[in-house]
């Protein structure tokens, strides 16, 4: 399960109506628990891959390093990533699963369509090895 207060997860819906018909992307900072994330920031990111922003994504090195900094200044651990599919389902691509490595962490796609947030899915990249990994959908509480 990821939980995540209502501000985050309006938040990250309304990042992917902001870049439409692109996709947006961010990372996600929280605390471990025993049941899952709790995610309590989003931190939106530029998506870097200009020659297909609309079916890819990519969060520069650079700017992960800067985010990782920001989460323990905050005492916080990056618990996840986000991203938008313009006019396509809230589900993983083959893609999304290539470059998915963060064993343990939720990746949270919202579809938008026609410029509106859909709906939002998580899937929780389980596994211990890159041999291994595999996405499993998870529920997401939001918070009030
Ligand atoms: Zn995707």
């Amino acid at each position: 399960m990821l939980q995540m207060t209502k501000a985050v997860y309006d938040a990250i819906r309304a990042h992917g109506e902001e870049t439409y018909p692109h996709e947006c992307c961010g990372a996600l900072l929280g605390r471990s628990t025993s049941d899952g994330w709790q995610i309590e920031a989003a931190v939106k990111a530029d998506n870097t891959r200009t020659d297909s922003a609309h079916n890819r994504y990519q969060i520069a090195p650079v700017e992960l390093v800067k985010i990782e900094r920001e989460a323990r200044q905050r005492g916080l651990a990056i618990g996840g990533f986000y991203h938008s599919h313009p006019d396509h389902p809230a589900h993983w691509s083959q893609t999304d699963f290539a470059e998915a490595h963060w064993l343990g962490c939720s990746y949270v796609i919202t579809a938008v369509a026609n410029g509106k947030a859909a709906v939002t899915n998580s899937f929780r990249l389980a596994g211990d090895t890159e041999e291994n990994k595999q996405f499993e959908q998870e529920s997401i509480e939001v918070q009030e």
